[in-house]
């Protein structure tokens, strides 16, 4: 069976055109994808094979135009196998790109062929003379030669494609699948060709043509779509989280590697196929329910717990008609684990806490003590044991200040100094204890006198003598409160050791006025020794009286 060679003219032109605008539109886009510009050169080289191929239909006669737009054809024909190899290598490989060697080994052919088609005129190896017996030229040696070549470089392009459907990535399966199916287009026209079901045309262009536009589309369309559904597997089959399907009466349909390592963990005698048991076999406890989000703990088959966060949503499809359920867990052993420790590191925080605040109490307790303690020791250094009057070291120091603030203010300043009248004979008499006692009681007394004066101090000098000090209160008037303490003492006897104990004392009182010497040590001194000469003058009298010390007037009351 033939076919006209002019019937195929709509065919070659359709063919230009699509692959012009394939190859236009593959270059445009050549860097989106390292194989689109190789598929822009081979679509390019298409559409010179079959313009040159449609162009031959039309000339018959054999001469220099029919031999140059063959030449032109061949161009075409040596390019297309070597685009298609690089198109495969890229299609293989997305990071490939062509190299100078590459290029070079892939244009000797090519080259050669081209040349040779050029000059066959001379050496008619590749086309033998026009033979007007058949009508045409038969093949010269060298064009079997390009047909083995050509024919062993698509074989290798097609194992490519093959090998990679096999074994390449699941995702680009289709890719290659589609481009093996594309090839046999090219294939049905050699087929056509070499059965001579259709003579003296070339149906190769063609069916490149086809190829080519398979493997635009299958580019631009599969991945994407391809990618969605196998990217979801990939992440419900990387994802540490457990998902399991379930349908609405509650049966598993599918769970993912996560949940199947879980279940089995729990339970090791579960049948290999899962999908189909009822849930709550699986991971009792937990009921289907919408929004359900519960934390379970679970023993797995060695006994060690397994705390689970479980969330339950409901699965709905186009209509919201309820169809299943998504269940989904995590397990949150280590973070309970973790939240524990936490806690309990926190407890004992609390009770560190506790301790350090009670050791701080306690802390407060002693130096509390101890500032006690001090104050009394402080107080102790500063008493008389006996009678709890100031002693005389305190005296002093109080005598001073008081005689410093007087001389500021330029008040008087009165002192007496008392002595217990023949004390010797009471502790002789009554007894040393009794005699304490009188001391006792008439340091009592002396307070008392004191305390009726702001600022007066009263203090034991020694043995059974007593110092008051009158700060603001002149001779006159300390004279008259000393000599009112000597009466009430000696209408007064002290029941001392039972018995009571008739009790007097002398005294001498000196006072004094601001700005009498300068030096204030000797001031005081020279006032005591006033004091204790007027005291003298007292006992000397006879005793039981207050003196004034010389240059003042006496109180003038005697015993
Ligand atoms: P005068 O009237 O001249 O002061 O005679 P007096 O006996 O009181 O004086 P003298 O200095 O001779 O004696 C003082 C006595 O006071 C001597 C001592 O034993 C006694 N005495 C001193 N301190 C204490 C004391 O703390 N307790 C007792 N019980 N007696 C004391
Ligand atoms: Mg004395
Ligand atoms: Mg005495």
């Amino acid at each position: 069976m033939g076919v006209e060679p002019s019937a195929l003219m709509p065919l070659y032109a359709l063919s230009t055109a699509v692959a012009s605008a394939m190859g236009v539109v593959a270059w445009r886009r050549r860097h989106v994808a390292s194989l689109l510009g190789p598929l822009a050169v081979v679509s390019m080289a298409i559409a010179v094979w079959s313009l040159a191929s449609g162009i031959l239909t039309w000339i018959d006669e054999p001469g220099t135009a029919r031999h140059l737009v063959a030449t032109v054809a061949f161009v075409g024909v040596c390019v297309v196998p070597a685009g298609f190899f690089c198109v495969s290598q890229a299609m293989a490989d997305r990071a490939w790109r062509l190299s100078r060697r590459t290029l070079l080994l892939l244009a000797i052919e090519p080259v050669i062929t081209i040349v040779g088609t050029a000059t066959n005129f001379w050496h008619h190896l590749l086309f033998l003379p026009y033979n007007p017996g058949t009508g045409m030229s038969e093949g010269g040696p060298l064009i079997w030669l390009h047909l083995v070549y050509t024919y062993g470089l698509l074989a290798v392009v097609t194992m490519r494609v093959f090998s990679s459907w096999l074994w390449g990535p699941r995702s680009q399966r289709r890719l290659y699948g589609f481009t093996l199916l594309g090839a046999v287009a090219p294939l049905i026209g050699n087929i056509l060709n070499v059965t001579q079901v259709v003579r003296g045309v070339d149906l190769g262009p063609v069916g490149f043509c086809v190829t080519v536009v398979v493997i635009y589309f299958l580019l631009v369309r599969l991945p994407l779509y391809e990618l969605v559904p196998v990217a979801r597997q990939n992440v419900l089959d990387m994802i540490d989280d457990m998902i399991v399907t379930v349908d609405a009466p509650g049966r598993i349909l599918d769970l993912n590697p996560a949940a199947d390592r879980l279940v089995r963990g729990l339970m090791p005698e579960l049948p290999a196929r899962l999908a189909g048991l009822p849930m709550n076999e699986v991971l009792c406890d937990v009921t289907l329910g919408e929004g359900t989000d519960m934390d379970r703990v679970y023993l797995d088959y060695k006994g060690s717990g397994v705390d689970l966060n479980v969330r339950i949503s409901s699965l709905r499809d186009d209509r919201d008609g309820h169809v299943g359920w998504a269940v989904v867990a995590r397990d949150i052993t280590a973070l309970n684990r973790q939240r524990r420790e936490v806690e309990q590191a926190n407890a004992r925080l609390h009770e560190q806490r506790r301790e350090l605040e009670q050791a701080n109490a306690r802390l407060h307790e002693q130096l509390r003590t101890i500032e006690l303690l001090r104050a009394d020791l402080a107080e102790q250094a500063v008493r008389d044991a006996l009678t709890g009057l100031h002693n005389r070291r305190h005296l002093m120091v109080e005598l001073a200040r008081l005689a410093a603030e007087c001389a500021a203010l330029g008040r008087p300043l009165s002192v007496a100094l008392l002595d217990v009248d023949h004390f010797k004979q009471v502790n002789d008499r009554y007894g040393h204890g009794a005699g304490d006692e009188v001391l006792v009681d008439f340091a009592r007394r002396l307070e008392e006198t004191a305390q009726a004066v702001a600022g007066a101090v009263a203090a034991r000098y020694g043995g059974e003598e007593f110092v008051l000090v009158l700060p603001g209160v002149d001779a006159a008037a300390a004279g008259a409160r000393v000599e009112a303490l000597r009466a009430r003492v000696a209408a007064e006897p002290v029941r001392a050791a039972g018995r009571l104990v008739p009790v007097t004392f002398s005294a001498g009182v000196a006072c004094r006025v601001d700005g009498q010497n300068p030096e204030a040590g000797q001031r005081l001194e020279e006032l005591l020794h006033a004091a204790d000469e007027a005291l003298y003058a007292a006992k000397r009298t006879g005793r039981n009286r207050v003196e004034l010390a010389r240059g003042l007037s006496s109180p003038g009351v005697a015993a």
